[in-house]
């Protein structure tokens, strides 16, 4: 059961900063509203994650563990209509066969919280009680302890950590209603609280993106046929050499996706000096029946079903907003 998870963990755990992705989602998929995240050493020492969500049950401990084993899809149907972010039921079981992985849990109905692990070759899981407040932590050390190939392959500290603030920041700027902790080495990076207004939503996406982005921002909301677009971009003048403010996001889930590039960079077209990227952060919000999302398994693509149209929605909106600006 090891080598099969390990195997699986392949695709899903590249670094660090992918297993902080899959347990963060986790937590939002349980509907936590406080998440906080404690790294050491760049993910490769620790990597643990505390949440208010609604928590795992003592008897379902194990099964979350395992291979295959979601709670989040109960027939065909929910497949074609995903909504939760996770949905492959791979995550922990992948992550929990690379590293040592602790599962403490505590739902509101239950009146003790529950620990959980999975070791040795079968991946037999151990159940003991323990203390925690309603919701979940799940403590991750020595990533990769057991595979010293994938081991090697691990960057700087730094460099995983830059990769892990990322995957934050982009959590981030999808989920105002969640607060957000970000430790690293026992200090307080990143800290996001709850944005329920249209000033805190700025000041989160400055704390994201910078103020200079904010200032510099066209404010975008548009809604057509069932496609929604709402965000900010960047005027022309504030391009960047580096593709490193591009954030867009579908239904929720972020994406680094060609189509939405391509119509984005279109929509500025002639407006920017070649060689430099538009700056921009975007929402973009559909039927889930219209797109899919089971394209690759760190799921960063989507696939929709009418392609042509939902790229030329987005052009025209940016395009629009763009020309409006410069009149
Ligand atoms: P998936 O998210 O694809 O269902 P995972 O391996 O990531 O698969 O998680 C397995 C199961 O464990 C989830 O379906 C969910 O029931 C449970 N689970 C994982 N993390 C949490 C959490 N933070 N809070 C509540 N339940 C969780
Ligand atoms: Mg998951």
């Amino acid at each position: 059961a090891r080598l099969a998870n390990q195997i699986a963990a392949g695709e899903v755990v590249e670094r660090p900063a992918s297993v902080v992705k899959e347990l963060v989602e986790n937590s939002i998929d349980a509907g936590a509203t406080t998440i906080r995240i404690d790294i050491e050493k760049g993910g490769a020492k620790r990597i643990r994650i505390i949440d208010n969500g609604k928590g795992i049950a003592k008897d379902e401990l194990a099964l979350a563990l395992s291979r295959h084993a979601t709670s989040k899809i109960k027939d065909l149907d929910d497949l074609e209509a995903i909504s939760s972010l996770g949905f492959r039921g791979e995550a922990l079981a992948s992550i929990s066969s690379v590293a040592r992985l602790t599962l403490t849990s505590k739902p509101e109905a239950q009146e003790s919280a529950w620990q959980a692990n999975a070791e040795g070759r079968d991946m037999a899981v151990s159940v003991k009680p323990a203390a925690h407040p309603n919701g979940t932590t799940i403590d991750v050390s020595d990533l990769f302890f057991n595979t010293p190939a994938r081991r090697k392959f691990l960057r700087t500290e730094k460099t995983e950590y830059a990769h892990i603030e990322e995957v934050i920041k982009r959590i981030a700027l999808a989920n105002f209603d969640i607060s957000f902790v970000l430790t690293h080495n026992h200090k307080i990076i990143k800290q996001f609280r709850v944005a329920n207004s249209t000033i805190q939503r700025s000041k989160r996406v400055a704390q994201v993106c910078g103020q200079k982005f904010i200032d510099n921002a066209i404010e975008v909301n548009c809604e057509h046929n069932g496609l929604h677009l709402h965000g900010w971009i960047a005027q022309p003048s504030y391009f960047r050499n580096q593709n490193d403010l591009s954030y867009s996001y579908v239904n929720e889930r972020m994406m680094r996706d060609k189509l939405i590039n391509h119509a984005i960079r279109q929509a500025y077209a002639d407006l920017l000096p070649s060689d430099s990227y538009p700056a921009f952060v975007l929402f973009l919000q559909l039927d889930f029946r219209e797109v899919d999302v089971n394209v690759h398994p760190a799921k960063h693509e989507v696939r929709f079903h009418q392609g042509r149209y939902v790229h030329d929605f987005i052009y025209s909106v940016c395009n629009r907003a763009l020309k409006n600006e410069l009149d």
